[in-house]
């Protein structure tokens, strides 16, 4: 039997073979496996070079200050060192925090623990297509804010938000704007010398590099006095102690090179995916796709069919194709999607709802095949259904 077609590129990608290959190049003992702060000798020495080689590569792509860059363990750990570190700094005197109902768990729990110790956080409503509502956001501030942080693309949906117009609204006001970059970093053109972003997050292995990597880019991270989330050897400016991966971190960069180069193929490729399973899919009665269909990103389909559970339907194709319902951080737990749910989505459209993600290795025949796997037990249900 053919193994399952991969369709869950927005939980994690398959990394670059590229990347994979300057991975082990810093591995063993012929390789760059040297502690990159043991500055006496050579071996460190030439570690060091190839972590700060990375950051200028990260930095040059998102037009900002190497220096600004801080490697943390992914964008989970990036958001809760930009939130909690924020909020918990000596500095900060403020007590108020906007972000979303629809932000990835990394922010929202980050969020909730803030309450637990004495913080107030307003959860916006995103409008019925998935969008933040610009004068929404601006009524929420108030002289305690001290924070905004949204993400720029949904995990779930795809959506968009406008974080550069969202920037440049704030841009006058007391408080910081921090992004969840996750799923947009080498997909979507981000520009740090145009937008005013204070904040924002990357993870590696959601543009084909490892897991476990990531990073926070702080503007003017020498100003912004962070608390650090560890205490320890002092890396990354005390920000972030530990003994610095060389091969997570130039695998990271390798990785977003190649993105931010292949950046227009990649994209016309997912469109052109995209456009191929949409219209196999709108051949069924009773098809909705969640969310804005403008303002996203292709790779990501958020789909729900009339009378169809999501269960059902994965559990009958999960040896023909491997896609999920809700996110993958949420899985083990039967619940609908809050992501949906606070977009006002409900019932069946709710509990239907599938999300199918794809990229740069996904083939047009996979496609055109889970196109016609999700068309076949999407019938093969609804007939069943009226049978009993
Ligand atoms: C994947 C993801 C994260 C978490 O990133 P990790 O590197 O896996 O910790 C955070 N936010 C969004 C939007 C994501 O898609």
């Amino acid at each position: 039997m053919n193994n399952p077609i991969y369709l869950d590129y927005a939980a994690t990608t398959p990394m670059a073979p590229e990347v994979a290959l300057a991975m082990t190049e810093c591995l063993t003992l012929e390789g760059d496996f040297a502690n990159p702060a043991s500055l006496q000798h050579s071996f460190g020495e030439r570690a060091y070079n190839l972590v700060e080689t990375a950051r200028i590569d990260i930095a040059h792509i998102l037009k900002c200050k190497a220096n600004d860059l801080v490697f943390t363990s992914g964008a989970t750990e990036a958001n809760n060192l930009a939130i909690k570190g924020l909020a918990l700094s000596a500095q900060n005197k403020r007590k108020h925090i906007i972000t979303s109902a629809t932000e990835h768990k990394a922010v929202i729990d980050t969020c909730k623990y803030l309450e637990s110790v004495g913080f107030k956080v307003s959860y916006l409503k995103p409008e019925h297509n998935g969008l933040i509502n610009l004068d929404k956001l601006l009524a929420a501030i108030t002289t305690e804010t001290f924070l905004v942080s949204l993400m720029h693309v949904n995990n779930e949906t795809g959506i968009i938000q406008d974080i550069a117009g969202i920037a440049l609204a704030l841009q006058d006001k007391e408080l910081l704007f921090h992004v969840d970059a996750a799923q947009s970093a080498g997909k979507l053109n981000i520009d740090l010398s145009q937008i005013p972003i204070d904040l924002l997050s990357i993870s590696g292995h959601k543009f084909y590099g490892p897991k476990g990597i990531g990073c926070l880019y702080i503007r003017n991270r020498k100003q912004q006095r962070l608390m650090p989330l560890m205490q320890g050897g002092g890396q990354e400016y005390g920000l972030r102690p530990g003994t610095l991966p060389t091969h997570q971190i130039v695998g990271m960069a390798t990785a977003f090179k190649l993105a931010a180069h292949s950046l227009d193929k990649d994209n016309q490729h997912t469109q052109h995916l995209a456009q191929l399973i949409s219209t196999q899919l709108k051949q069924l009665d009773g098809v909705h796709f969640n969310g804005d269909q403008q303002q996203k990103l292709a790779s990501i389909i958020n789909v729900s069919f009339d009378d169809v559970g999501s269960d059902s339907l994965m559990i009958n194709l999960k040896d023909q194709l491997a896609i999920a319902n809700g996110s993958a951080c949420n899985t083990g737990t039967i619940e609908a999607s809050y992501v949906l749910r606070a977009m006002g989505i409900e019932g069946d459209r709710l509990y239907g709802a599938v999300r199918i993600s794809f990229g740069r290795y996904s083939t047009e025949k996979d496609i055109q095949h889970a196109g016609q796997c999700l068309y076949n037990e999407v019938l093969r249900l609804r007939q069943l259904a009226l049978e009993l």
